[in-house]
């Protein structure tokens, strides 16, 4: 049975004010029964992950460099996520792929990197409004998740995002039978590739404007095991109303 997660992706919001949502969100939800990990925006990390001591949420970075070390300017390695607390990175996201030109095999890079400095790697896959109008998606998301994820991503160290680009901070979500399509194709292909108890342990997160009031009917959707929430885990009040729905 795989447990659900409810993600929050901070994207570039957020400095140290932001930490008193996280102790509002704390104080409401002190024992949450779903798995719940926030991303901040990295000069943040150090301190939510302070915050968060002995508590059950966990931090997570929102990119890493294929890298272990060296002349990357600007850049944070895998490690030093671990270093400043993290436990989970986010990685391939659209807004990486399309502001820094990320493709399918610098995420898979940065996939391995993850895992080897013992993160779990939370790979974002998803189609553009024109490849869904097109009717690609099914092939584009495919594509995605055989040059994202390394060989050996898989079982609890792996969570896959699906992410429609056009949903992502727009207010518009897919059907709920789009969603389970997508996520269904999702499983499968993971479970041809893994096999299928390692990829039944692989968490599958919808992501793109979930917000509480749609929480609870696109939780319920087939092998859709929670979120990735980008605007919504700004606040306390929105974050939590996600996490009381799954
Ligand atoms: P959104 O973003 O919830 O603001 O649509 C989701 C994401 O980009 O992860």
């Amino acid at each position: 049975m795989r447990r659900k997660m409810a993600a929050g992706n901070w994207k570039m919001n957020g400095t140290a004010e932001a930490l008193g949502e996280v102790d509002k969100l704390l104080a409401a939800h002190p024992a949450p029964s779903c798995d719940v990990l926030i991303c901040p925006p990295a000069t943040l990390l150090h301190r939510l992950s302070d915050r968060l001591q002995g508590s059950a949420v966990r931090a997570g970075g929102q990119d890493c460099h294929a890298a272990e070390t060296g002349a990357h300017t600007g850049d944070v390695s895998a490690a030093m996520l671990r270093d400043a607390g993290a436990t989970h990175v986010i990685l391939g996201h659209s807004e990486r792929r399309s502001d820094h030109g990320e493709a399918d095999d610098t995420v898979r890079a940065k996939t391995e990197a993850a895992l080897g400095a013992d993160l779990v790697a939370i790979v974002c896959v998803g189609e553009t409004e024109a490849q869904r109008d097109a009717g690609e998606t099914l092939g584009v998301i495919s594509t995605q998740l055989k040059g994202s994820i390394p060989d050996g991503a898989s079982g609890e160290t792996l969570v896959v995002a699906y992410e429609p680009v056009w949903a992502i901070g727009t207010g518009r979500t897919p059907t709920l039978d789009q969603i389970a399509e997508v996520h269904d194709a999702i499983r499968a292909e993971l479970s041809e590739r893994f096999g299928a108890e390692a990829a039944d342990a692989v968490r599958l997160l919808y992501g793109g404007s979930v917000k509480p009031a749609n929480a609870e009917e696109i939780f319920g959707v087939s092998n859709v095991d929670g979120a990735l929430v980008g605007g919504a885990s700004l606040k306390a009040d929105d974050f939590g109303g996600i996490i009381a729905a799954l």
